[in-house]
């Protein structure tokens, strides 16, 4: 090919590209723009430039619309006619008056006609093809297209706004219904709290008021009680002055009658006849014993009444010496053992000692016919205090009676097979409490007795 043929071909290729592009504009396949440049006029088809736009418009979640004033539709994008239900061919050349409630044409209208460049928005209720209801936001501006004024639309569907709304007024309607109903009950219950603190606090009144009561009475009776008191020790420290002079002044006859009744006795006894032999015995044993009730009398007197002076008493030594002091307390006639030695007390040592010949008395007195008494005494520690315990084989007290055989005169057997007066274990209660201790008794009949007393260990020593 000569070279005039081959830049022929070229030309013809590039005509035909230039035709295909002319008949692609003039057929509006593509759309094209005419711009100046240094080398004269250019055509460039504007569908690479505007193809992002159109995608843009067409894939948008927002209706869109491009409408001459006088309301005629120019153009709609796909959503809108989605959104109306009508083929966009139909919408294109409509006007979008019926598109509207009738109710509300006249604002969208005025909506239109005041958009200017700034645009105007609003809210408004469109009807879709088959006529039902869309809630919609508006926004409009007017705009210039090709010279002609126009109005571009984007049209928002609010449907779901609108029910998340309801959803959310609802929620509220409920929230402040709970809100009143819960407001309610709090006022009820600030109610019933204030009823019941007015109800508390009258009750505390009324309890300080009687406790002031109370405290007043019991001022008062304090006040008596003292005076009592004070009234019953002076009545009891006559009485016992009175017993004891009566109970010592009572001895002296008495010894008269039992040693006239001895000499009787001695130097007519044989002259009398049995009966009144036996009379005078019988005068003479009841003289005898009446002194002794006068003695151990006075001996409780003495000990329930008048001061004490305490001191380090070695019961160990005091009990050895009373058991050496009374035949009765040794072999044959009992056998008392001490089994450990007995520690040292804080004691009135006569009046212990008093206390221990008693308890050991009774000890050897309280057994079956024919027994030899068989006495063990032991000690046992209880904190500060030393416990003492007499363990007798005698013939023992009924639980029932234990605690009343403590009492004056109280006895619980027979006066022909133990003969007694029944105030030993009175005095030796009333000593030992006064020394600080205290006194028990453990015992079933036919078993033997345990008695003990308790007094505060010496310190010291
Ligand atoms: P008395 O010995 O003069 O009867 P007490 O006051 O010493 O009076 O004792 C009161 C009573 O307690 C006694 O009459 C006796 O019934 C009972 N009793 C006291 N010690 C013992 C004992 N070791 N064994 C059995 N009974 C006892």
């Amino acid at each position: 090919m000569t070279r005039t043929e081959k830049e022929l071909t070229e030309v013809r290729e590039r005509l035909a590209v230039a035709e295909q592009t002319l008949n692609a504009i003039y057929t509006q396949e593509v759309d094209a723009l005419v711009v100046a440049g240094p080398d004269g006029d250019q055509i460039f088809t504007l569908k690479a430039a505007e193809t992002p736009y159109r995608l843009l418009v067409e894939a948008m979640n927002e209706g869109t619309l491009i409408a001459l004033p006088d309301g005629m539709i120019l153009h709609c994008n796909r959503r809108f006619s989605e959104m109306v239900r009508l083929p966009m061919e139909k919408i294109t050349g409509a006007s979008w008056q019926p598109f509207f409630k009738a109710d509300e044409q006249e604002a969208v209208a005025s909506l239109m006609q005041h958009a200017g460049e700034y645009g105007a928005k609003g809210e408004f209720t469109m009807q879709a093809a088959d006529g039902s209801p869309l809630p919609v936001h508006l926004s409009v501006r007017a705009l210039k297209l090709d010279g002609v004024e126009s109005l571009a639309v984007i049209v928002t569907d609010i449907a779901e706004l609108r029910k998340a709304h309801q959803a959310l007024n609802t929620a509220n309607e409920q929230l402040e219904t709970r809100v009143q109903k819960r407001t309610g009950e709090l006022a009820k219950a600030n109610e019933v709290l204030r009823v019941e603190i007015a109800e508390h606090q009258a009750t505390e009144r009324a309890l300080a008021e009687a406790e002031a009561k109370v405290r007043a009475y019991a001022g008062d009776l304090e006040q008596r009680i003292r005076e009592r008191t004070a009234d019953l020790r002076a009545k009891v420290a006559e009485l016992e002055i009175f017993s004891y002079s009566v109970s010592h002044d009572l001895r002296a006859p008495l010894r008269a009658i039992q040693s006239f009744s001895q000499i009787l006795l001695e130097e007519c006894g044989p002259t009398l006849s049995a009966d009144h032999a036996g009379y005078l015995r019988r005068v003479i044993a009841g003289a005898q014993h009446l002194d002794q009730l006068i003695q151990e009398v006075l001996i409780y007197s003495r000990t329930a009444r008048g001061k004490l002076s305490f001191s380090h008493v070695q019961l160990d030594t005091l009990v050895r010496d009373t058991i050496q002091s009374y035949s009765m307390f040794q072999p044959p006639a009992a056998e008392i053992v001490i089994e450990q030695p007995l520690p040292t007390v804080v004691a009135h040592e006569a009046m212990l000692t008093q206390c221990v010949s008693n308890l050991l008395g009774n000890a050897v007195k309280f057994v079956a016919p024919k027994t030899i008494p068989r006495v063990r005494i032991r000690p046992e520690t209880m904190g500060k205090h030393a416990r003492v315990w007499f363990e007798d084989n005698g013939i023992g007290v009924d639980p029932a009676d234990h605690e009343r055989i403590f009492n004056l005169f109280e006895r619980v057997h027979a006066n022909n097979d133990y003969p007694g007066t029944g105030i030993g274990l009175s005095i030796v209660k009333k000593a030992i409490e006064r020394m600080g201790g205290s006194v028990g008794v453990e015992s079933k009949p036919g078993h033997g007795s345990r008695f003990y007393i308790q007094l505060p260990l010496a310190s010291d020593v």
